[in-house]
C-alpha cells in the first residue's frame, strides 16, 4: 500500500469493479465517484487477478457470475494470498446460495440485482468505512507488535540483569543474562526469593533495604552488593561472586491506596570498576618496581604498630636498609640491570621474614622493615643477621653475578622514638653510620649518632663550596725503587683543607662526594691539578717521574671518562707513559663489561692503570686477563703481617702472578726495615709508605726529588721534618 497521505486531506481510495456488463461498470464509476477515490474495471476473473497481482485495492465489487468463471474464484485467490481487501459481490436475482457460499469464503457484503443506487452506495459507504477501520487495526497491531520485539530486545539483550520481583520478594521475571552473569537458568529462579542470589554476607543488608511485602509506597535505592554465582556452571577460574550495582525501583499498585507490589531492578556487573579500583588503590600504596608497601603504607603501618605496642606495652623495630654500591650498578649496568637487582633484593629481604612484618621501599635503593612485636633488641639483631646472610649468595644478573650487600640501621620503640617520624629518622641515622665504617653490615641507634648525622650533614654541604673556595690540595707520597735508590713516581693523594674542621683526609669526604654526585668535579680537579704538576716537575728537570691517581669508581660510569683523560694529557703536554691511573679491585668484580673495555682503552693510548689495594677483594685471575692492567699495589695488609712470619704466601701469590703477567708490582704502607727487607726477598723492588716519606705538600714533595740516589734504602729517602705534622 502507498505511504499514508498528508493529515488534512481524505486518504485515497481504489475500488477494483469486476463486472462483464460494460454498461453497469460505467454506471458504477459514476454513481460512487467522489473525491479521491479511484476505480479500475474489467469484465472477467482472469483480468481482476491480473489487476489485483499487480497492487492494492481498498474494496472490490466483484459481480457473481462472470464469463470464464464465479466471483468465488476471486475470493479463494484474495484468501489464497492473505489480501486484505473487503468485497461485496453483486449477484443475481436468484442467486441465494452462492451468495452465502460467497459470504461464507470471505466476502464482506452483497447487493442483489437489480438494486437502488442508494442502497448501493450504503453498502459501498459502510464498507469503506470498514476497510479504514481494519486497516488502522492492523497497522496498531503492527506498531505493538514491534514496540513489544523492541521491549523485548532492549530487556532480554541488555547487558544489565534486569528482574521483577512480586510483594513477597520472588522473581517474577528476570531476563536471560543471568545465565551468562551467574550461570543460573533463568526458568529455575521464577518463583525462587531474590536472596537466593545474594552472597550470605550481604543478605541482612538487602532484606532491610527491599523489606517487602510492604503498604508504604517504597522508594528507589541503589545499593552494591554482591550476587552468588552457581559454581558447576562456570569455570573454574572465576571468581565466587559477581559484584553488582544494583537498583530497585518499587512498582506499585495503579489503583487504590498505591501499595507496593514488587519491585523492578536492573544489576550491573561492576567487578571490573572493582578491580579497577582496587588495582588503583593498590598503586597508591605499593611501589610499582617490587610491588612492596610504599612510604605512605609503610607509615600507615608503622604508626598503627605503634598505637598497638602502646597499649600492650611492647616494643617493636623499624630498619632502614640501604643497598651498597647501589648507585653505581645503575651507572655502570644501566636502569634495567638495576631494577631487576632491586627486585631480586626486595625478594630476599622479604624471605627473611615473618607474617605480619611489614618490607617497604621507600624509594631508590631505600627499604624499611617493620618488626611490629619483638621481645628484645635481640629479636631484631637476628633477623638483621638473616639479610646480610641471605644477600651473602651472589644474585644473577643478565651481565654476571652480583654480590649485593646492605647497609642496616636499627630504631627501636620505645627506646628511640615514640613517633614513625623519629623512628625512621633514626633507624635512617644509623644506616648511614653503617655506610662509614664499610658498609655491608647492620647497627643500633645511639643518640650520639645524632650528632654525627648533623655533622655529616654539615659536611656534605660545606663539601659543595669546597671546590670554588680553593679549599681542596693534592699531596703526593713517592714510590721508590729499591734497585734503582730512586724516587721513581709520586702518587696523588687528595686532601680538604677545611675552614673549621682543619685537614679532612679523603676516607671521610670522598664517599661523601659519591653519594651526592660531587664526585666527578673533584675527580677532573684532581686530574688537572696533578697533571699541572707532573709538567712542572718535568720542566724543573725531573723528566722521569711517575705520576699515580686515584680514580673513583663513579668516574668509570662517564662514557666519555678515558676521552677527557687523554684530553687532559694533551692540554698539560705530559707523556701518557708517565701517568698510572689507580683503580679498584671491586670496579673490576662490579662491572666487567664497560671498564673493562675503558681500561683496554686506557693502555692503548699509553696510560698505565695500576689495581689499588690489590688482594684484599675478589680479585682472581680471569679478572687480570679480562683487564689488561700494567700494575698491581700490594695491599698495606699484607705488608704488615710481614712484621709477625716475614713472608706471606699471598705476597708470593701476587708476585708470581706479576711476573706471569708481566705486570709491575708496587708494595704499600711499608713502615719499617724488616718489611722492605722481607718484600725485596719476596721479589718486590717498587715501594711506597712512611718508611720513605709521608703524603706532603707539592713543594715539599720536590725535596725527595732532587735527592741523588743512595746506596741504602735504609738512608733513602731523608723524611722531610714538616711532612710529619700531617698525620692522621
Ligand atoms: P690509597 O689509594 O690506598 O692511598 C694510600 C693511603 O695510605 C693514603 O691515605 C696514604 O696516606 C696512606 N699511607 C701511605 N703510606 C702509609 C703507611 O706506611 N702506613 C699507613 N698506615 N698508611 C699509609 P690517604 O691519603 O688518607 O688516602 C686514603 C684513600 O683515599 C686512598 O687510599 C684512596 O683510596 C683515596 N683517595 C686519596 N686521594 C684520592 C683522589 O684524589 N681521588 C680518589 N678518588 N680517591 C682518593
Ligand atoms: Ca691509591
Ligand atoms: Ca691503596
Amino acid at each position: 500500500m502507498s505511504g499514508s497521505p498528508p493529515a488534512h486531506q481524505e486518504p485515497a481510495v481504489r475500488i477494483l469493479i469486476v463486472d462483464d456488463d460494460a454498461s453497469l461498470r460505467a454506471t458504477f464509476t459514476q454513481v460512487l465517484a467522489k473525491p479521491g477515490r479511484n476505480f479500475d474495471a474489467c469484465g472477467t476473473v482472469a483480468d481482476g487477478i491480473e489487476s489485483l497481482s499487480s497492487r492494492a485495492y481498498d474494496l472490490i465489487l466483484l459481480d457473481n457470475r462472470l464469463p470464464d468463471g464465479t466471483g468465488l474464484a476471486v475470493l479463494d485467490w484474495l484468501v489464497e494470498h492473505s489480501r486484505e481487501e473487503v468485497v461485496i459481490i453483486i449477484s443475481g436475482e436468484n442467486d441465494v446460495d452462492s451468495v452465502i457460499g460467497a459470504l461464507r469464503r470471505g466476502a464482506d457484503d452483497y447487493v442483489r440485482k437489480p438494486y437502488h443506487i442508494a442502497q448501493l452506495q450504503r453498502a459501498v459507504e459502510s464498507a469503506l468505512h470498514k476497510a479504514a477501520l481494519e486497516k488502522v487495526n492492523r497497522a496498531m497491531e503492527q506498531r505493538l507488535k514491534a514496540s513489544e520485539r523492541l521491549h523485548r530486545y532492549l530487556v532480554e539483550s541488555s547487558p544489565d540483569l534486569i528482574f521483577t520481583l512480586d510483594a513477597e520478594g520472588r522473581f517474577s521475571y528476570i531476563n536471560p543474562r543471568v545465565k551468562q552473569l551467574l550461570g543460573f537458568e533463568r526458568g529455575t529462579l521464577i518463583r525462587r526469593p531474590f536472596t537466593t542470589l545474594v552472597m550470605p554476607e550481604d543478605v541482612d543488608r538487602i532484606c532491610s533495604l527491599l523489606s517487602l511485602p510492604s503498604t508504604m509506597p517504597g522508594e528507589s535505592f541503589n545499593v552494591e552488593l554482591r550476587l552468588r554465582r552457581n559454581r558447576g556452571e562456570l569455570a573454574p577460574v572465576e571468581p565466587d561472586s559477581l559484584t553488582v550495582s544494583l537498583t530497585g525501583i518499587p512498582m506499585l499498585s495503579q489503583q487504590g491506596e498505591r501499595r507496593v507490589v514488587g519491585l523492578y531492578g536492573v544489576a550491573r556487573d561492576i567487578s571490573e570498576r572493582k578491580r579497577a579500583e582496587e588495582i588503583i588503590s593498590f598503586q597508591a600504596y605499593h611501589d610499582q618496581l617490587t610491588h612492596l608497601p610504599n612510604r605512605v603504607l609503610f607509615k600507615d603501618r608503622l604508626e598503627l604498630a605503634i598505637t598497638q605496642a602502646q597499649r600492650r606495652t611492647g616494643a617493636l623495630a623499624v630498619m632502614f636498609v640501604d643497598v651498597d654500591r647501589f648507585k653505581l650498578v645503575n651507572d655502570t649496568y644501566g636502569h634495567a640491570e638495576g631494577d631487576l637487582l632491586l627486585r631480586a633484593i626486595a625478594s630476599r629481604l622479604s624471605s627473611t621474614l615473618r607474617r605480619g612484618d611489614t618490607l617497604a621501599r621507600l624509594g631508590g635503593d631505600e627499604f624499611t622493615v617493620l618488626l611490629p612485636d619483638i621481645n628484645q633488641p635481640e629479636d631484631a639483631e637476628t633477623i638483621a643477621r638473616k639479610i646480610v646472610t641471605t644477600l651473602s649468595e651472589p644474585i644473577k644478573l643478565s651481565q654476571g653475578d652480583f654480590r649485593a650487600t646492605v647497609s642496616i640501621g636499627i630504631a627501636l620503640f620505645p627506646r628511640d622514638g615514640s613517633t614513625a617520624e623519629d623512628l625512621t629518622r633514626h633507624a635512617d641515622i644509623a644506616m648511614y653510620q653503617v655506610k662509614r665504617s664499610g658498609k655491608n653490615a647492620f647497627r643500633f641507634f645511639d643518640p650520639k649518632l645524632n650528632t654525627h648525622h648533623r655533622e655529616r650533614i654539615a659536611l656534605e654541604n660545606d663539601l659543595h663550596q669546597a671546590l670554588e673556595r680553593n679549599e681542596l690540595e693534592l699531596f703526593y707520597q713517592p714510590q721508590i725503587s729499591l734497585s734503582q735508590g730512586k724516587v721513581i713516581g709520586m702518587e696523588a693523594l687528595l686532601r680538604w683543607n677545611h675552614p673549621q674542621l682543619g685537614q679532612v683526609p679523603p676516607a671521610t669526604f670522598i664517599p661523601v662526594a659519591e653519594e651526592v654526585g660531587l664526585i666527578g668535579q673533584i675527580s677532573r680537579w684532581v686530574l688537572d691539578t696533578s697533571c699541572a704538576q707532573l709538567a712542572r716537575w718535568r720542566q724543573a728537570g725531573h723528566r722521569d717521574v711517575r705520576l699515580s691517581i686515584n680514580l673513583s669508581p663513579h668516574d668509570f660510569g662517564h662514557r666519555d671518562i678515558v676521552s677527557s683523560i687523554v684530553t687532559c694529557l694533551t692540554q698539560h703536554d705530559v707523556p701518557a707513559s708517565q701517568i698510572e691511573l689507580e683503580i679498584t679491585e671491586s670496579m673490576m668484580m662490579n662491572d666487567s663489561a664497560g671498564v673493562a673495555i675503558k681500561v683496554r682503552q686506557l693502555r692503548e693510548a699509553g696510560i698505565g692503570v695500576a689495581i689499588d689495594d690489590f688482594g684484599t677483594g675478589y680479585s682472581a685471575l680471569a679478572y687480570l686477563q679480562k683487564f689488561p692492567v700494567s700494575t698491581l699495589k700490594i695491599d698495606r695488609s699484607f705488608v704488615r703481617e710481614l712484621d709477625v712470619t716475614m713472608t706471606n704466601p699471598i705476597i708470593s701469590a701476587i708476585t708470581g702472578i706479576a711476573r706471569g703477567f708481566n705486570l709491575q708490582i708496587i708494595a704499600e704502607g711499608v713502615e719499617r726495615p724488616e718489611q722492605a727487607d722481607a718484600l725485596k726477598a719476596l721479589g718486590c723492588d717498587v715501594m711506597q709508605g712512611y718508611l720513605f716519606a709521608r703524603p706532603a705538600s707539592a713543594g715539599e714533595a720536590e725535596a725527595w726529588l732532587r735527592q741523588a740516589p743512595a746506596p741504602s734504602m735504609h738512608t733513602y729517602p731523608v723524611q722531610p721534618r714538616s711532612a710529619q705534622t700531617h698525620l692522621h
